[in-house]
């Protein structure tokens, strides 16, 4: 059967691998796997919102409301916005996916950092876009400075931190850059570890009422997934101008996330020191990354996200995630973006115990 050609040369998201499977294909107890590969918060949910789950799991026979009316309503109190400048995505991926859909056609140019989230360039090429990359792995605004004053770009993605890297750039250059934008250019502020970013250095806080206030053609992403720990919840949102907003709402289906997504979503809101707490834990855990590297010389990446990225010398990255893999640890191989590299989730300190015990093992 013939498909849209456009999908040719789209290959599908390599997700971070489920527990499931290395249950399934080596046989390892459950309780003995350790996923440190999806950014997902180790800490679990937390309690207020588990309890709120099982309270109004009765109502999942019910639509959700579709205006999501109370979580915008919270959102907008929290970033100090209006209700009118959000909209609610299944994760903040389903956000981008709007972006894409409603600013570009197979004429329009997309710009990226050289190693960055896989899915801007999967739902560019959706639309046929031709897709720009900056030659640096890191984000240098110098260069998409360049190629978008040699080439334009109908939407630019920045990814404040980066994921997969972990480096984070400040608020003031990405604020200076975005004085430069032409105001046809859709700029996409992807903050999903916006959170941790601020904790560890307030210099690299994008406020998304600074976005809204001073730049018409710019949206901040925000995501449950990560510090507030909902990733199964699939919760994202996008802050933006009203224009932006309406427009994207044209592209959006009809509830797009679940009555037991909204409210547990809500809910996480209410409980902003259970967030704090596991930012700070994750911070407290990576310093054990950083010193362990240091002591085994591997070279890694300073992270301002809940997870860390180290260079792997003299074996293929792919293997050694391999023999990670067979002894039940989940970690994320970065071959795919074309690094040596692998990038672990901060766990909880028993996890990543476990992790340097293994990771000492199969690098002997
Ligand atoms: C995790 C992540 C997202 C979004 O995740 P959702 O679960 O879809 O909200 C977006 N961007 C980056 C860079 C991420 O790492």
């Amino acid at each position: 059967m013939n498909f849209n050609s456009v999908l040719d040369n789209v290959t599908s998201y390599e997700a971070g691998k489920p527990i499931e499977l290395v249950v399934r294909e080596f046989g390892i107890d459950p309780k003995d796997v350790v996923k440190l590969a999806s950014n997902e918060n180790p800490y679990g949910t937390s309690p207020k919102v588990t309890a709120k789950l099982q309270e109004i799991a009765h109502k999942a026979f019910l639509y959700p409301d579709d205006s999501f009316y109370e979580l915008k309503d919270s959102l907008a109190k929290k970033f100090q916005v209006d209700s009118k400048n959000i909209i609610i995505g299944s994760g903040s991926d389903q956000v981008l996916e709007f972006c894409v859909h409603a600013k570009c056609t197979k004429d329009s140019k997309v710009l990226m950092s050289k190693t960055t989230f896989a899915m801007y360039e999967i739902y560019s090429k959706h639309v046929g876009a031709t897709i720009l990359r900056t030659p640096s792995h890191h984000h240098d605004l110098d260069e998409f400075r360049e190629i978008y004053k040699n080439e334009g770009a109908d939407i630019i993605f920045l990814c404040l931190p980066n994921n997969p890297l972990g480096e984070c750039l400040d608020k003031e250059d990405v604020y200076k850059f975005l004085d430069e934008v032409a105001s046809d250019t859709l700029v996409i502020l992807d903050c999903a570890y916006g959170e941790y970013a601020k904790y560890k250095d307030s210099k690299k806080e994008i406020v998304a009422s600074d976005v809204t206030a001073k730049y018409p053609n710019v949206i901040y992403l925000g995501t449950f997934s990560k510090a507030y720990a909902l990733g199964g919840m699939r919760v994202g949102y996008g802050i933006a101008n009203t224009q932006i907003i309406s427009t994207l709402n044209k592209v959006r289906p009809p509830f797009n996330i679940t009555t037991l997504s909204l409210a547990s979503a809500i809910e996480a809101l209410k409980d902003e020191e259970f967030v704090s707490e596991c930012i700070a834990k994750s911070f407290t855990e990576m310093s054990r990354y950083e010193e362990f590297a240091k002591e085994n010389n591997i070279e890694f990446i300073p992270s301002y996200t809940n997870f860390i990225t180290y260079y792997i010398d003299g074996f293929s990255s792919k293997e050694v995630a391999n023999k990670l893999l067979q002894r039940g640890m989940i970690i994320r191989d970065l071959t795919s973006y074309g690094l040596n590299a692998i990038r672990i989730t901060i766990g909880t300190n028993e996890q990543n115990s476990k992790f340097f015990a293994i990771f000492k093992e199969v690098i002997a």
